[in-house]
């Protein structure tokens, strides 16, 4: 089966171009907090899309005169890097970038509790490392998850995924191939919590029937996504869980080496105690035993001064070679 019948995109088994089924996603891995400066982030892969996605805020905006009274503005700059496709991008801002821009910050304005930051910003960068088609969805999911990585107050997660459709038939999950060769694609971002739509997007040709069958495989593929999402989150948190208990362990292990040297200087201290006592208690032996003194006679109160000290009372120092003469 071929978009445009010249390219298979489906063949006779019913599997695409890269071995997929119809409603088979790409394999998807997220990461969540890939960035130490920014105050949320995350990287996703999806297929071959890989994307980072970075928060800052809620911070001050500037020009100040851009600011909402009752809320946060949240402001997206997705942008494909001048490597993630095949022809070198151009690194200006084109205006499909723009555009998805937009369409992404909307749809996270629609979950965020932006009213809780009144006059602020939140920027939102989305960087395309690799594109491979469904890069917005992709980007989407990642934003979603950053945001809630940077501490924002939310209502629920976005997923996103896009459906699509190759000649008469649905799939799930577009690759660049399809995406170019495929007869339409339906980009969706649901948050399942809410049971809300949004972002909807529709390029090409649909019946109903097919629309609402290709919208009910992307509604599917953002349920699988957002369970990964979730997962991505709480892996986190158990790795911040962990790298805390380890370092408790090694504080505990420290306060336990603390505790033996305490005893250490408890034992030395007891020893030092007892020995101090003992040499004590020899001192007393050895001194002899305190006796009442003995009345001093009234003759012996005066004085006795020696016959050379009433002739020359004051002591003349003794020179150097002549004998030290004791007084007494
Ligand atoms: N693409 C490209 N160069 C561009 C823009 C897009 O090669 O300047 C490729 C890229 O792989 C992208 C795909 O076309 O993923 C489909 O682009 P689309 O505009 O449909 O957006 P997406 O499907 O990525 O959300």
């Amino acid at each position: 089966m071929a978009g445009d019948g010249t390219e298979i995109l489906i063949d006779e088994k019913g599997k695409r171009t890269d071995g997929r089924n119809l409603d088979q996603m790409r394999p998807i891995s997220i990461k969540v907090g890939i960035l130490k400066n920014a105050d949320g982030s995350a990287e996703i892969r999806m297929g071959r899309n890989i994307i980072i996605a970075a928060v800052y805020g809620p911070r001050e905006l500037h020009p100040k005169h851009r600011a909402l009274p009752d809320r946060a503005l949240i402001q997206c700059f997705y942008r494909m890097s001048t490597f993630s496709v095949g022809d070198r991008k151009s690194p200006a801002p084109s205006r499909r970038e723009r555009e998805i821009s937009s369409i992404i910050a909307n749809a996270l304005n629609s979950v965020a509790f932006v009213e809780a930051y009144p006059r602020t910003t939140i920027d939102v960068y989305l960087q395309v490392l690799q594109a491979d088609g469904g890069t917005r969805c992709a980007s989407l999911t990642a934003a979603s998850i950053a945001l809630a990585d940077a501490g924002i107050p939310m209502k629920g997660l976005i997923a996103g995924v896009a459906g699509g459709l190759i000649n008469d038939t649905a799939v799930l999950d577009l690759n660049n191939i399809e995406d170019q060769k495929g007869s339409g694609d339906v980009p969706v971002g649901y948050s399942p919590t809410l049971d809300e739509i949004s972002l909807l997007q529709l390029d090409g040709v649909f019946t109903i029937e097919q629309f609402e069958e290709t919208l009910k495989l992307s509604l599917k593929g953002c349920t699988d996504i957002h369970k990964i999402q979730k997962e991505a989150l709480k892996a986190k948190y158990i790795k911040i869980r962990d790298e805390v208990s380890v370092e408790v362990e090694n504080l505990v292990g420290k306060t336990e080496i603390k505790e033996d040297i305490k005893e250490d200087i408890k034992e030395q201290d007891a020893k030092l105690t007892e020995s101090t006592i003992k040499e004590d208690k020899e001192k007393k032996v050895e001194e002899p035993p305190l006796k009442a003194p003995k009345p001093v006679p009234e003759e012996s109160k005066k004085e006795k001064v020696p016959e050379e000290s009433k002739e020359n009372p004051i002591q003349e120092p003794s020179k150097e070679g002549e004998d030290k003469t004791e007084v007494v």
